[in-house]
């Protein structure tokens, strides 16, 4: 047998609701499997990562080896120690060793990094980004996570964490912010923010059991729906134009739950990105296309980072 073709490679995306895991091969994905998180908290701390790694071993066929683990896991984590600190959304693997113990449960090589970088790493390597000299990923969820790559490595601050760029304040927003300051972008422009405020426009109609072809209906029906949704993108272009302005990436990723609807508020976003020509940014935006998958099959490829 060819061993290029026997050796294989797994990527777990950690997040508060599912741990999703992807065995991959040199063709792509061989198997997967999303379990609750909420299992997990179920067990004692010290059989967690035992649980983990069953799970993975679980996923290899027959015949085939395992040869590295990468995890991208929700909210901070500590990429040298190996240890998330994640205590709101993510407490049953936080604060231990999780990397350390599965490398003595499986004997490979095992790396950790945040969600958002793992996502970043899935789409410049399998999905929308590949060949991207300078890619931007703007994930639009509960928060707002921002992950950018420089020839496929990430950026880092320089004591190696990843910039929490959803806390850029924007101008004229007075919101005040859980990490402490006022303003924040993710306060305006989180999937979050258009959900309450759809819920509230069109009361009774639950936002996450809808649709693109829904709310387009809605906007075609009703003005209000049109200028919440023109406005939901004016606000997302005014913290992203910085980001432009300061990388000037070559391709933007939208991606989460909100990004769906980016045809309705495409309009709203290019305004708010529009400059004159001599100060004009790279505006090529384009919808990611692994979606959820993007965390766990870019995590397959964190151990090949260091
Ligand atoms: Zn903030």
């Amino acid at each position: 047998m060819n061993p290029s073709t026997s050796t294989v490679t797994a990527g777990i995306d950690l997040g508060g609701t599912g741990t999703r895991i992807i065995i991959r091969g040199e063709e792509g994905t061989i198997s997967t499997r999303t379990v609750p998180t909420v299992l997990f908290s179920n067990i004692e701390q010290s059989q967690r990562a035992g649980a983990l790694a069953s799970h993975v071993l679980e996923l290899v066929p027959p015949g085939m080896t395992l040869v590295s683990l990468g995890i991208g896991a929700s909210g901070p984590v500590d990429t040298d120690a190996g240890v998330i600190t994640n205590k709101d959304t993510l407490e049953c693997f936080s604060f231990f060793p999780l990397v350390e113990a599965l490398r003595n449960h499986l004997q490979v090589k095992v790396s950790i990094d945040n969600d958002a970088v793992a996502a970043v790493l899935g789409e410049y390597h399998f999905g929308a980004g590949i060949n991207s000299k300078r890619l931007l990923m703007v994930t639009l969820g509960t928060g707002i996570g921002v992950a950018l790559l420089e020839n496929g490595r990430p950026f880092r601050t320089s004591n190696g964490a990843h910039p929490e760029a959803g806390h850029i304040p924007i101008s004229g927003n007075p919101a005040p912010c859980y990490c402490g300051l006022h303003g924040c972008w993710e306060t305006l422009a989180s999937r979050s923010w258009l959900q309450q405020n759809l819920e509230s426009l069109l009361p009774g109609i639950a936002f996450e059991k809808q649709d693109l072809n829904f709310y387009r209906e809605m906007a075609a029906q009703r003005d209000e729906v049109a200028a919440l949704f023109h406005r939901y993108g004016n606000y997302l272009g005014r913290g992203l134009v910085t980001l432009l302005t300061l990388y000037g990436p070559d391709l933007t990723i939208l991606s989460g739950s909100a990004a769906h609807y980016y045809p309705l508020f495409k309009t709203g976003l290019e305004q708010a990105l529009t400059r004159s020509e001599a100060y004009a940014v790279n505006t090529l935006i384009v919808p990611s296309e692994l979606g959820d998958v993007a965390g766990a099959l870019g995590a397959t490829v964190i151990p090949s980072l260091n």
